[in-house]
């Protein structure tokens, strides 16, 4: 859905949206969505500013990846509400860089006639999704002798302390 700075310009856009898996990129391989996506909020140009749009709603969705460690189905249900704001950048090479540094502010940018929700949706999953992506706190991964999910019982393999580097060192 696109939210229009010109349908802005005359009132407040709402929308209440449901995305089907699939519908938004994640580009990601790993990451997906594992059930509709609900999406509810406002977008509207914010009176005397150079053309700062307000993005407010909420979100609910169910995302799966691969558990970082055992590489099972790790869950997230997410149930989120956002207030961002995003400022208009003219097309060009030097606004480009502009993008660039302010990446660590909380103002975003956007480009051209206004703004793709979908991309505002990606951006708050990725942002809600924790850096490290397991299936529980407690996973104890794969062993790295014969490759069993140690979620699933203990395979009886002996820790292996020292690698193929530290046998040659103390060869030395
Ligand atoms: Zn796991
Ligand atoms: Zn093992």
């Amino acid at each position: 859905m696109f939210l229009n700075r010109r349908e802005m310009e005359l009132r407040k856009v709402r929308f209440e949206e449901t995305f089907q898996p699939g519908e938004i990129e994640f580009f990601d391989q790993k990451l997906w969505q594992a059930g509709p996506l609900s999406t509810a909020g406002s977008a509207e140009l914010l009176p005397n500013t150079n053309g700062e749009i307000r993005v407010r709603g909420s979100l609910e969705v169910l995302m799966e990846c691969e558990c970082d460690r055992c590489l099972e189905v790790a869950q997230f249900p997410l149930k989120l509400s956002f207030d961002l704001f995003y400022e208009p950048v003219e097309e060009g090479p030097a606004d480009a860089e502009v993008a660039l540094e302010a990446e660590d502010s909380t103002i975003d940018f956007y480009q051209g006639e206004g703004l793709v929700l979908e991309d505002v949706l990606r951006e708050q999953v990725l942002l809600a999704l924790p850096m490290r992506r397991i299936c529980r706190e407690d996973c104890k991964g794969i062993c790295p002798v014969c490759g069993q999910n140690r979620n699933r019982g203990d395979c009886g393999c002996k820790p292996v302390i020292l690698d193929d580097r530290w046998a040659a060192l103390r060869e030395l």
